[in-house]
């Protein structure tokens, strides 16, 4: 059986960082990924741009991105935060830029400039790749990995750091086999939701609108008729519901509001408002001004093209009770006011999440109270290590999720007490 020092499952960006923290140490390292190639989900990122980190300096508020599970990286990020993270990154060869909302991005080649780079540091420190090779299991004896068994063989190490990824997007091979290896340690794995996805209605109308992309609107989720958050931004229908930066974000805390305590779960709907800057008195009088300029031939599906995208058209005309071809100066002051609420609130009813397939990331995951936070080490196995998206930990969108996996990667690969490279 062979051995390393160190034997990482998985080849995403999480097992790739602890694999160069590791090696630079001079260990011997070997990474068993299940894939032909190493980063799949990682070269999707960002539409292939790759969204690597983000610039927001405030350590509290970006922790604070992860909910209450963030205090778990204060450790880790003080090892290796964000900023550390721009800096090695160019200092690999990944110059960045920043964009809208403090994202970072590699100035030129995307995730491939990314992947490259690390694969790169990889052949530098003599990091054994063994691609095509999916573990299959993990011997464990009295809270000690013994070895891994693959397809073909068996491989034992002094150390094992499971960067196996969640459940999001199987297709690039996420397909949560890190949570069994995790459970046949004694570990627990909390509820496993997707996360950053797009939402269904129980209507099914938004197909109407499929496509369209709203921009600068307001998204309100109310449960049982109560606010309880609220996003500013950009929207889209789809065939199913709704999706979109404001839709996705909104999405990891969908299962917390539908919760009871009685086991029943709460009624969730949108509401979204198209003119989040006009009132309902600047919006009827802007209206009633459009009517009056037209007067004459002015119908309501015209008036409708001035108040919402082309593509949207069909789909409002299929709300109101307006008829479409009524001459706007016979509209009355009810039908004023009630395309005008239209406009403000539009009621949608939640009725779940797509799945996994689609989602960027997995909510849930290894109970992080089962693990050490300046390390990753597991509390139950000692030679058991842990990074990445299978932990507990999601961020919004943004490279937030991506920085858990520098972080908790090069903290997993780090040999206490040791400076390394
Ligand atoms: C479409 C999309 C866009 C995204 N965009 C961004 C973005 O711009 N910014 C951002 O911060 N985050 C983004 N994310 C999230 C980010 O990609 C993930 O957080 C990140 O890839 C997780 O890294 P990981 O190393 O933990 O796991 P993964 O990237 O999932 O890698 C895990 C690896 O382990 C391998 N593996 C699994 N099981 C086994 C096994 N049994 N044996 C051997 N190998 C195994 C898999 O094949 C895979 O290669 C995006 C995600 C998606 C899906």
């Amino acid at each position: 059986m062979e051995h390393f020092d160190t034997l990482i499952i998985g080849g995403g960006p999480a097992g790739l960082m602890a694999a160069i923290r590791a090696s630079s140490f001079g260990q011997r390292v070997a990474i068993l990924e299940k894939n032909h190639s190493l980063g799949n989900k990682l070269l999707l990122s960002g539409k292939g741009r790759c969204n690597f980190t983000n610039a927001e300096s405030d350590m509290d508020r970006f922790i604070s991105q992860y909910g209450d599970n963030g205090k778990f990286l204060y450790s880790s990020f003080s090892k290796f935060g964000p900023l550390r993270t721009r800096e090695y990154f160019s200092h690999i060869g990944v110059k960045f830029i920043e964009e809208r909302g403090k994202r970072i991005f590699p100035k030129e080649g995307g995730a491939q400039r990314v992947l490259d780079a690390l694969l790169m540091q990889c052949r530098k420190y003599g990091v054994k790749i063994m691609r095509s090779t999916p573990v299959k299991s993990m011997k464990v004896r009295g809270g000690h990995v013994e070895f891994v068994i693959t397809e073909n063989d068996e491989y034992s190490a002094d150390k094992y750091i499971i960067a196996t990824g969640g459940k999001s997007y199987p297709k690039t091979g996420s397909t949560g086999d890190g949570y069994e290896f995790a459970r046949q340690a004694g570990h627990t794995i909390t509820e496993l939701y997707p996360a950053l996805v797009p939402v269904r209605t129980r209507e099914t109308w938004p197909k109407l609108a499929s496509g369209c992309d709203l921009r600068n609107v307001r998204l309100t989720v109310l449960a049982d008729g109560k606010n309880v958050a609220e996003r500013f931004g950009e929207m889209e229908f789809t065939n199913f519901g709704v999706s979109g930066p404001i839709v996705m974000d909104i999405s990891r805390f969908i299962p917390d509001w539908q919760k009871r305590n009685d086991g029943e779960s709460t009624e969730l709907q949108f509401s979204l408002d198209m003119k989040p800057t006009l009132t309902h008195e600047i919006l009827t009088a802007r209206i009633k001004r459009d009517i009056q300029k037209h007067s004459g031939h002015g119908r309501f599906a015209g008036l409708v093209r001035s108040l919402v995208p082309a593509k949207m058209v069909a789909l409002f005309l299929e709300l109101s009770d307006v008829p479409h071809d009524k001459p706007t100066d016979y509209m009355s002051e009810e039908e004023i006011s009630d395309t005008v609420t239209l406009l403000k609130d539009i009621r949608m009813n939640i009725n779940g999440l797509w799945g996994f397939g689609n989602a960027v990331t997995t909510r849930g995951g290894v109970s992080l109270k089962e693990i050490d936070p300046s390390t990753m080490r597991s509390k139950l196995c000692d030679n058991l290590y842990f990074a990445g998206e299978v932990l507990d930990l999601n961020g919004p969108s943004g490279g937030f999720n991506l920085q858990v996996c520098w972080s908790t990667g090069y903290v997993a690969g780090s040999i206490n007490d040791q400076k390394g490279e």
